[in-house]
């Protein structure tokens, strides 16, 4: 028995599954999951000593690599002050000054513990200031695990075969009105038929949890206008694409504004951290100052706030980091197009800058009903052969693959030739 297989038997003892969050579980890919204990760079390993090359980055967060050392610096630094005071602090103000200083219609920002936790509250806030109820969100989006967006989330419930997750009460999402990816007509029809009823419409600019899916040229504008013509709040989940597509995220990559954004992952270089910010008019809605109430007793905390405001800055200082980034990426998934075109293999690559995946059907992917066209199994094929030649990717096939700073050409061009080796086959 290896220690990892020894370790996650005691795990399924105590722990659901042995994990805490279900994607971990390797439930969709056969096998039991590598107990990890550290990582540097681009590498991970396990507590066997296998090292793997890794493309799931904490899932977005270590953009720069894992452990980078101006990000750990910060953090011990800050915690040699103590880990947290419940009460008000300067890097909060810095960190919130950084993020509305550089990201289009963010003029204030509230932070947060988690992605789950932003777009709760952003959505609270959206329906605060509109005074309506109801939200439109896309099939296949995923915007964490609260009540309401509990349906067709994509990835993890995806996978799991879960739909709608039990324990969710009807009362909670019958408000939540679901549209087609890709497909503005399908938001065009519930503004008529539930006229001054839509809060908001929330979507992850590029879908990166129902394997990646970029929006069509004109979708997010045609959201935009619907948005402004009904009077209700665009909110852009940008959790995975914020401070990865550009420092801007996805509001800068395609041009188009959003009047509330999410953020989490990458904001806080692997800490739990999330936020939520957008226009004045609606931020000045949540408490204090409005009566949209929202609280967190560790949020802001001083080193949380510490590992992010260290990775943002070497972000914001280093604008050339994305172009590298987006050119690798467009580079890596043009060469594994290339890959399936020569070997005549049933799949796709899809990619959006440093995001992207393959799906293994010849269907063009668009939205959710098509992503799901996808042979799982055929994933779990490829996911078994890349992990024992010591390539760590997402273990599910509506995940993304993370490419980060770190990744050199050379570490790729290896992974292309295991992948050929594969596709051959
Ligand atoms: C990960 C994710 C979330 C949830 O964030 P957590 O920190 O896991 O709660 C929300 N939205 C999107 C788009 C995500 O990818």
């Amino acid at each position: 028995m290896t220690k990892s297989e020894a370790i996650f038997e005691r795990a399924c003892k105590v722990i659901p599954g042995g994990v805490n969050s279900p994607v971990r579980a390797f439930g969709s890919i056969g096998g039991i999951p590598q107990m990890i204990r550290r990582a540097d760079g681009t590498k991970m390993e396990d507590e066997d000593g296998n090292v793997y090359l890794d493309f799931v980055g904490s899932w977005g967060p270590m953009i720069l690599g894992h452990n980078h050392p101006a990000v750990r610096e910060a953090v011990i630094k800050a915690c040699e002050d103590g880990l947290s005071f419940g009460a008000a602090t300067q890097r909060e103000v810095e960190i919130a000054e950084l993020i509305c200083g550089s990201i289009p219609n963010v003029d204030m920002v509230r932070m947060v513990n988690s992605g789950t936790e932003a777009v709760m509250s952003a959505i609270r806030a959206a329906r605060g200031y509109t005074g309506r109820d109801k939200i439109v969100k896309f099939m296949g989006c995923y915007h964490g695990h609260s009540d309401a967006l509990l349906v067709q989330a994509g990835s993890g419930v995806m996978t799991a075969g879960i739909p709608d997750s039990a324990g969710v009460p009807k009362g909670c999402t019958k408000d939540t009105l679901q549209a087609v990816y890709n497909d503005a007509d399908s938001v065009a029809q519930l503004f008529e038929q539930f006229p001054g009823e839509i809060a908001a419409v929330i979507v992850e600019p590029v879908g990166a949890n129902m394997g990646v899916v970029p929006p069509k040229p004109g979708f997010l504008e045609a959201l935009r206008s619907l948005c402004t013509k009904h009077g209700a709040v665009l909110i852009f989940d940008e959790v995975i694409t914020g401070f990865r597509l550009g420092f801007t995220g996805a509001q800068g990559y395609f041009g188009v504004d959003a009047d509330l954004v999410t953020y989490g992952k990458i904001i806080g270089a692997g800490m739990p951290v999330g936020a939520y910010g957008g226009r004045r008019k609606i931020m000045e809605w949540v408490a204090p100052v409005g009566p949209v109430y929202q609280a967190g007793t560790l949020s802001g905390n001083p080193v949380a706030m510490a590992a992010g405001l260290a990775q943002l800055t070497i972000l914001k200082e280093h604008p050339e980091i994305y172009t590298k980034l987006n050119e690798m990426g467009d580079w890596f998934y043009g060469e594994i197009k290339e890959i399936l075109k020569e070997t005549e293999f049933r799949a796709q690559a899809v990619s959006c800058g440093s995001l992207g995946c393959i799906f293994f059907t010849d269907v063009p992917v668009c939205d959710y009903a098509t992503a799901k066209m996808s042979d799982t199994s055929m994933y779990a094929s490829y996911f078994r052969y890349m992990l024992s030649r010591g390539v760590y990717l997402a273990p599910a096939q509506f995940e993304a693959m993370f490419l980060s700073a770190a990744h050199m050409r050379s570490e790729l061009e290896g992974v292309l030739e295991l992948m050929r080796g594969f596709f051959a086959m």
